[in-house]
């Protein structure tokens, strides 16, 4: 018997898709994004599908710890950074890049003494706002980093985008113009692009490209699946029906009575619920797959279970397979009903969700 709630991950498609990073930026050497647990994928399961990117990128130090005591010897950026003394000595121990972006992480640089120690992506802020220096800091932090005798040459150079997702925004150019500019004439390599930048802005790719979402079969843009840009979805998550039922006109459904039956219909209760990661705020009408068909989503999601309006003259029975993204329902369709994107909703599946691997289940 299958687990009542689980995910099932496809890994040849996630080394599928890290050739379609290839294709797509092939004089560019690949960082693969697996930061907040792969995805929601699993670090060290994703970590050991992509082993043939040139590097790993991971949000926090304690990330790439967990890939060094795994095993992995690969060259991994830490894309946050250190933030204190304490958390340095460990980046430094476990050989892990760091980006650096702030003042306070150039003081700590500065108290290395062994030479050529710690790998370093110096970060520019093009217009993100979030994280890195402002172009006209650059050449004065870029002199500070190049005194400190701890940090290794040369210094790389990279920043992020804001808004690359929309292909008709121009702030992408402008940020790929300020990056240049600012950075004219230093040396050390260079990363700009993101999942949308090696997909939608060619002019983005330079030595290193950093994809995230596109490795996992998910589209960067709110209008496309990743199918439909060649990737292979990675993760479908199912679960089953644990109850069909008939319910009358003037009955309503779930928590607050959201949705009212206005005429006879059959009940499915699915196990699924926000405690599984399926997302609360998806709204009544979000399709469902139930043995394969499509039907909706009605009244509140809760923590366990989401209820279906199977139709009259349904066959579905207790046990039957439900899918709530995977084939035939794309996980980008299911984050517009839920007002979100695709990247939370495969973040956020929880530890109740067992993961299973197509090659040891479905195959
Ligand atoms: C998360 C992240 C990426 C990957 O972004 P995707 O949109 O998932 O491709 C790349 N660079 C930085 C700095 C990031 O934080």
């Amino acid at each position: 018997m299958t687990p009542t709630a689980y995910a099932v991950l496809d890994l040849d498609a996630a080394r599928h898709n890290l050739s379609k990073v290839r294709s797509c930026a092939p004089n560019a050497k690949i960082m693969a994004v697996i930061k907040a647990n792969g995805y929601g994928h699993g670090l060290l399961r994703i970590a050991e599908a992509l082993q043939p990117a040139d590097a790993f990128a991971v949000a926090r130090v304690d990330e790439g710890i967990r890939l060094r005591k795994a095993g992995f010897t690969k060259r991994i950026a830490v894309l946050e950074g250190f933030t204190c003394a304490e958390e340095f000595k460990e980046l430094l121990h476990y050989q892990l890049d760091t980006v650096v972006h702030s003042l306070n992480q150039l003081d700590i640089l500065a108290t290395v003494t062994e030479p050529a120690a710690c790998p370093v992506w110096l970060k520019l802020d093009t217009g993100m706002n979030r994280l890195g220096f402002k172009a006209k800091e650059l050449s004065s932090v870029y002199q500070r980093l190049n005194q400190c005798v701890g940090v290794k040459r040369p210094i790389n150079l990279m920043t992020h985008f804001a808004n690359a997702d929309n292909i008709n925004d121009p702030k992408t150019l402008q940020q790929i113009d300020l990056f240049n500019q600012t950075l004219a004439g230093f040396a050390g390599e260079r990363s700009l692009a993101n999942s949308a930048g090696i997909l939608g802005w060619e002019q983005s790719l330079s030595d290193w490209v950093r994809p995230g979402v596109m490795l996992y079969g998910i589209s960067p843009f709110p209008d496309s699946t990743g199918e439909q840009l060649g990737l292979r979805p990675v993760m479908e998550l199912h679960s089953r029906l644990i109850a069909v039922k008939p319910i009358e006109a003037g009955d309503t459904v779930g928590y607050g009575g959201s949705w009212t039956c206005e005429k006879p219909t059959t009940l499915g209760i699915v196990a699924i619920g926000y405690g599984d990661g399926y997302p609360r705020y998806a709204k009544t009408g979000t399709p469902v797959l139930v043995n394969g068909l499509r039907v909706p989503l009605i009244g509140r999601v809760s923590m366990d279970m989401i209820s279906v309006d199977l139709g009259t003259g349904s066959h579905a029975k207790p046990g039957d397979p439900v899918t709530l993204w995977g084939e035939g329902l794309p996980v980008e369709e299911i984050a517009l009903w839920a007002d979100t994107i695709p990247y939370t909703l495969v973040c956020g599946v929880t530890r109740r969700v067992r993961i299973v691997e197509k090659t040891d289940f479905e195959k």
